[in-house]
């Protein structure tokens, strides 16, 4: 029974690669930059794509794909902030987005007219680390509310993610959290991360973050 399991189990993942390699040639065609957004339950990935709607929507194309465990509400937050559809994807349970759900999303959003797209993955560090979805790049939203081993513990994450951006840190004077000690855990962890510090309440850090978006931008349309 052991081995079935996991036969079945390596044909959904295989299944979920092809599925990925497709929206990932999708994206390319037209031009998209992608950019899948994972975190734990409230580290504010939500809050990172109001803020960047609101002030990037004149100058970036962007479209949002949001995956919800049960509700609509971070869809419906964030349409307030763009024009765009804002494209909802309920998994009815399930702790992950998947490339299929991404797939079927794409189909309701005009790429054409969009050079970016975020992807809101459900609030989970864990197997969102295994399924591609078709982005170009894994971005760890990590607060500073959270234990600055976040990295530690959930190492497959941060290899698997190009960007962390460290949240919240509006906050830093009234929670003992070590900035430093985080960075190096990341680093450890994966040396290649590129990391942000922003806070999406205030404002603090975001330009850095805006200017890595409009460069980022730039540069997968020249290519
Ligand atoms: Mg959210
Ligand atoms: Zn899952």
């Amino acid at each position: 029974m052991t081995v079935r399991t996991i036969d079945v189990r390596e044909r959904v993942m295989a299944k979920n690669d092809k599925l990925a390699a497709g929206v990932r040639s999708l994206l390319q065609q037209h031009g998209v930059l992608a950019l899948n957004l994972v975190s734990s339950p409230g580290a504010g990935k939500t809050a990172l794509l109001e803020r960047t709607l609101d002030e990037l929507d004149d100058r970036i194309q962007m479209a949002v794909i949001t995956g919800d465990v049960q509700t609509q509400n971070d869809a419906e937050r964030l349409a307030k902030r763009t024009d765009k559809l804002v494209q909802a994807v309920v998994t009815g349970g399930a702790c992950h987005l998947d490339a299929r759900q991404v797939k079927t999303a794409l189909e309701r959003i005009d790429l054409a007219s969009t050079e970016l797209l975020f992807i809101e993955n459900v609030g989970n560090l864990v197997c969102p680390a295994s399924w591609d979805l078709g982005e170009q790049a894994k971005l760890v939203v990590f607060s500073v509310t959270e234990g600055e081993d976040k990295p530690l513990k959930y190492p497959k994450m941060f290899q698997e993610a190009r960007y962390v951006v460290l949240n919240k840190i509006d906050l830093l004077p009234h929670v003992p959290f070590d900035v430093e000690k985080a960075r190096q855990y990341a680093l450890e962890v994966n040396p290649d991360l590129q990391i942000f510090l922003t806070s999406a309440l205030t404002g603090e850090g975001m330009i850095d973050w805006y200017r890595f978006l409009g460069s980022a931008v730039a540069e997968n349309s020249a290519e």
